[in-house]
C-alpha cells in the first residue's frame, strides 16, 4: 500500500513490479533487497514509481562460499600434510639406507686398516729376520 504523491490516495497494487538488489552487501552481512513498482493512481490517474517493501535476506550464499573456502583450505592443508609426511618417510628411508652404507664403508675401511696393519707387521718381522741374517753373516765373516 503506497500513497499517491499527487493526491495522497492509497494505491494497493502496482502496475509493474521488480526486485532491486544493491551490488554492495550491507555491513550487517545482509543484502537489502527491495521491490520497486510502477503505480497508477485510480483517482488522478498519475503514474509514479515507489518502493514496495524492503526485505533483508541473510547472505546464505556468501556463508556457503565461506564454508566451501574453509573446506578447500582444510583439504589443501591435509594434502600438504600428506605430502610432507610422505617426504619425511622417504627421507627417513633414505637416511636409514645411507647409515647402512656408511656402516658398511666403515667396516671396509676398518678391515683394510687391519689388513695393512698385518702387512706392516709382517714386513717388520721380515726386516727383523733379514737384519738377523745380516748380523749372523757378519758374525760368520
Ligand atoms: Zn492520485
Amino acid at each position: 500500500m503506497v500513497d499517491c504523491p499527487n493526491c495522497g490516495t492509497k494505491v494497493a497494487t502496482a502496475v509493474k513490479c521488480w526486485t532491486v538488489t544493491p551490488v554492495k552487501p550491507s555491513v550487517r552481512g545482509n543484502i537489502p533487497e527491495f521491490k520497486v513498482g510502477i503505480f497508477e493512481c485510480p483517482k488522478c490517474k498519475s503514474k509514479f514509481r515507489s518502493k514496495v517493501g524492503a526485505t533483508a535476506k541473510p547472505v546464505e550464499t556468501n556463508v556457503n562460499d565461506f564454508v566451501v573456502k574453509i573446506k578447500e583450505i582444510r583439504e589443501g592443508l591435509t594434502q600438504t600434510l600428506r605430502t610432507l609426511r610422505e617426504k619425511i618417510k622417504t627421507l627417513e628411508t633414505e637416511r636409514a639406507g645411507l647409515m647402512v652404507e656408511i656402516e658398511n664403508l666403515k667396516k671396509v675401511v676398518e678391515s683394510r686398516a687391519n689388513a695393512l696393519e698385518t702387512e706392516v707387521n709382517q714386513l717388520r718381522e721380515e726386516l727383523q729376520s733379514l737384519r738377523e741374517l745380516l748380523g749372523a753373516g757378519e758374525e760368520i765373516d
